[in-house]
């Protein structure tokens, strides 16, 4: 696996491989990685010839009392984990690489980059949208792999992938779970041993209102009425938001018949942890 610290190694790199038509799958991640993370990089490999991730910890992704100096590095143990997967290059840039003195041009997603947690952490989708728009100027990936676990950077980032033409595809992979339920996140490593139980309270909710629907419940109100009576029961959770929306606008619905994102935001202890339930797959427009 080639290393690449400088956006001009990585793109002579990735130039290289599409120069031998290969096809050129992305993997951008934060790095801390965990099986959710491995597996967008499966996905990769399984369908590209070629497979590039990114490790960066994205400066303008967090707020200003966020946990971006606090956030869980582990790069020897990344890059082992990614070169037993099979990734061909890795692109672990600092910062000032990526934001060197005097950039000054963002990429902001517009409304949408307001809603569910572009609503609770402002700015947060602008920097997402610019850091992911410049990996893919940079690699230019035929496929760019996310997660679903980020139900609403996958909005934002179709939004951004169609606003701005840009030639990539977006490959959504299923959330992986503990197997208690618990979805995997590089934050988890702050819970405590009772907070870890206590955040179960996530995908329990979820399960609950899955279980609701397959009752026949439609109702957006109804499923949220459940939602929040099952984490005001938990102690040291703290709702950030729950919401039932579009999973492409991300605006609320009221009835779920014809499929809907079911999307949790809640602090456990002072982690910040979110969870979804895609209703129904998203088609791709
Ligand atoms: P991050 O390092 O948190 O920026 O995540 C990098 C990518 O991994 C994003 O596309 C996330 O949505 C994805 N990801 C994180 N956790 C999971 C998970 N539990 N299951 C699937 N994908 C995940």
């Amino acid at each position: 696996m080639r290393i690449c610290h400088t956006s001009a190694d990585m793109r002579a790199a990735c130039d290289e491989l599409r120069r031998a038509g290969r096809t050129l799958g992305l993997v951008p991640t934060m790095g801390a990685l965990h099986a959710g993370h491995m597996s967008l990089v499966a996905a990769a490999t399984a369908a590209c010839d070629a497979v590039a991730a990114s490790i960066f910890v994205n400066p303008t992704q967090f707020g200003p009392k966020e946990d971006y100096a606090a956030y869980p590095r582990t790069f020897e143990e990344d890059r082992r984990k990614l070169e037993q997967a099979g990734v061909d290059l890795l692109f672990a840039p600092v910062a000032a690489e990526m934001y060197p003195p005097g950039n000054t041009t963002f990429v902001d997603p517009g409304e949408i980059g307001g809603r569910l947690d572009g609503a609770s952490r402002p700015g947060h989708f602008r920097g997402v949208a610019t850091i992911v728009t410049r990996l893919f100027n940079i690699v230019q990936p035929e496929r760019a792999y996310f997660g679903q676990k980020d139900a609403a950077q996958v909005a934002v980032l179709r939004h951004v992938v169609r606003d701005l033409n840009l030639p990539v595809e977006l490959v959504i992979c299923p959330i992986v779970r503990e197997p208690d339920g618990l979805a995997m996140s590089s934050r988890n490593r702050y819970l405590s041993s009772v907070e870890r139980e206590r955040a179960l309270a996530l995908s329990r909710a979820l399960q609950a209102a899955a279980e609701l629907v397959r009752s026949g419940e439609e109702s957006a109100e109804a499923i949220l009425h459940l939602l929040r009576t099952f984490l005001a029961r938990v102690p040291d959770v703290r709702l950030d938001y729950v919401a039932v929306v579009d999973p492409d606008s991300l605006l609320p619905v009221t009835n779920v018949s014809t499929g809907a994102l079911i999307a949790i935001a809640a602090w456990v202890g002072t982690t910040r942890l979110i969870d979804n339930l895609l209703l129904q797959r998203h088609q791709v427009p």
